[in-house]
């Protein structure tokens, strides 16, 4: 029998609630697929700042590089909020990703026919969106030198080597291949060169996949594109400060935070998480929706463990759970028959794909 083991960070406020149920998610689908996952927990964030005053500590490091995958919850709360900034849990976060040299974030926006309501965007426009960001994550602006700012004078860099590009156009061709075949690459070209160098080497990296119908769109026309006609993309392949922007204007497609999940994929170890943070207004009360959670656990079966039935047994079982109306309160507004707590929640995805 095939066996696994993944790190487990819960981290703070709602993480350890929606990282229990993804376990037990995981748990019951590695019995119906038939494979073994061994778990060991690390620390990270605000609790591993009480336990090693350190917010990432050594061990934790160690630990996750030496797994096959890591599932995190989320970190933060106020309670650290007056720490330096290098030990506040946020810190702990940046850093694990830099150690893990994950450079390509993948953020999947899939709109669950039952939650059309729970949009602010009209149900016909998103109806059957389902469509995956793929930004890079550690270069660009964010990172780019010289930057620095007077009391005149503010700058920062935006800045792309040919051998960054390549890396994460190649991700987003592959993630193409094995969809839809269609990626469209978000830029700025009319303007910036490093936009420009963007667009040659993409369409330089293209040639290897011919099969991959390639466009490209400008950031301005994408984010409008992307609420007035969401279906006409598959994969959108974009840098690091567009795709900040344009994933969370994505994630608006969906209707609640608490449904996304992403991946965040590198050389070493991939890291899967909800997109969401810590939620210190509802930590503790057993209300937290755990599905974001629970399709990042998915995501970590389909695309480092490769266990794509078990991975889609879950994603058919978060489906039937909302087709029968069960909801966590977040999106209780939206065709509820019953409100879940976050265990509950977690129970009935299990059941459905024990019977899956
Ligand atoms: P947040 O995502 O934690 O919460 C925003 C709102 O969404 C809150 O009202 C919260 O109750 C709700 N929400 C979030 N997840 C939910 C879920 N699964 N189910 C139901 N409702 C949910 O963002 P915030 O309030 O800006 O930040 C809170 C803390 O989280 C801060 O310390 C912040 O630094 C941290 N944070 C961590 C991460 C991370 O760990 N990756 C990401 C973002 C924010």
């Amino acid at each position: 029998m095939k066996s696994y083991n993944i790190a487990l960070i819960k981290g703070d406020g709602i993480g350890p609630e929606v990282i229990d149920e993804a376990k037990k998610v995981l748990d019951a689908v590695s019995q119906v697929y038939n494979f073994k996952i061994k778990y060991e927990e690390y620390l990270m964030g605000g609790c591993a700042y009480d336990a090693y005053k350190n917010p990432l500590p050594e061990i934790t490091i160690q630990g996750c590089l030496k797994a096959d995958a890591i599932l995190f919850g989320a970190i933060g709360g106020s309670k650290w909020d007056n720490l330096p900034r290098e030990l506040r849990p946020e810190s702990g976060l940046l850093r694990l990703r830099k150690e893990l040299e994950v450079f390509a974030n993948i953020r999947p926006a899939i709109v669950f026919e039952e939650l059309l309501e729970a949009s602010t965007l009209k149900p016909e426009v998103i109806a059957d969106t389902d469509l995956v960001i793929i930004r890079e994550l550690i270069s660009g602006i964010y990172f780019g030198k010289p930057r620095g700012k007077d009391q005149n004078h503010g700058y920062n860099t935006m800045a792309y080597t040919k051998k960054e590009i390549e890396r994460i156009a190649k991700i987003g061709f592959q993630f193409a291949a094995n969809r839809r075949k269609k990626l469209c690459s978000v830029d700025k070209a009319n303007v910036l060169e490093v936009s420009q160098l963007w667009r040659e080497v993409v369409t330089d990296v293209s040639k290897e996949y011919p099969e991959i119908e390639l466009t490209h769109q400008y950031i301005d026309n994408a984010s409008m594109q992307l609420i007035k006609d969401p279906r006409q993309f598959d994969v959108i392949l974009t840098g690091n400060l567009f795709g900040d922007i344009l994933s969370d204007e994505a994630g608006m497609l969906t209707g609640s935070i608490g449904l996304l999940p992403s991946a965040s994929i590198g050389e070493k170890v991939a890291l899967y998480e909800p997109i969401h943070g810590s939620a210190p207004d509802i930590a503790g009360m057993g209300i937290a929706n755990p599905i974001a959670a629970i399709l990042s656990a998915s995501m970590l079966l389909k695309y480092t463990l490769k266990e794509t039935q078990a991975a889609e047994a879950i994603n058919q079982a978060v489906s039937k759970v909302l087709k029968k109306g069960c909801r966590t309160q977040d999106i209780a507004h939206f065709g509820a028959e019953k409100i879940c707590s976050t265990s509950q929640m977690g129970d009935l995805i299990t059941e459905c794909l024990e019977r899956g």
